[in-house]
């Protein structure tokens, strides 16, 4: 079956403009803006631009150009934020899909979490 993707979704809608953000760096298929909830000092959300609804949808359907763009990006936003094992102390990748995953938003993105530590990465809580 193919994945469906809903182009009234939230981040749909900031990628057309309709919806302002706070971007923090983009690049021809990638946006990278702050989460309007952050839940640690850093929290950005790094999506593709083109209609990839998870990030297998994205791994299987993507073009190179994209793959390697999303993820060079992200490189680029830890860099900036300074939470790389380089320049900082770490951060968390989160990319939710679907129900069990507890994904609210159906359009890929993938969190980075930083400068704070993080706890452990999963609870057994519903
Ligand atoms: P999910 O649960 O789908 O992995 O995460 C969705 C994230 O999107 C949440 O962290 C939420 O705070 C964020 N979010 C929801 N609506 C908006 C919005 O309109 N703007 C921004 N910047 N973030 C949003």
């Amino acid at each position: 079956m193919a994945y469906a993707y809903d182009d009234q979704n939230i981040f749909a809608k900031i990628l057309r403009g309709e919806i302002p953000n706070t971007t923090v760096l983009e690049t021809d298929h990638t946006l990278a803006f702050r989460d309007i909830e952050p839940q640690a000092p850093t929290h950005v959300l790094v999506i593709p631009k083109g209609p990839y609804v998870s990030f297998d949808h994205f791994a299987a359907d993507a073009t190179d150009a994209e793959v390697i763009d999303f993820v060079r990006t992200i490189s680029k936003v830890c860099k900036a934020e300074g939470v790389t094992l380089a320049d900082g102390d770490g951060f968390r990748m989160i990319a939710n899909a679907g129900k069990h995953g507890v994904q609210d938003v159906p359009h890929l993105h993938v969190h980075i979490l930083g400068g704070r530590h993080m706890g452990r990465m999963v609870s057994r809580t519903d």
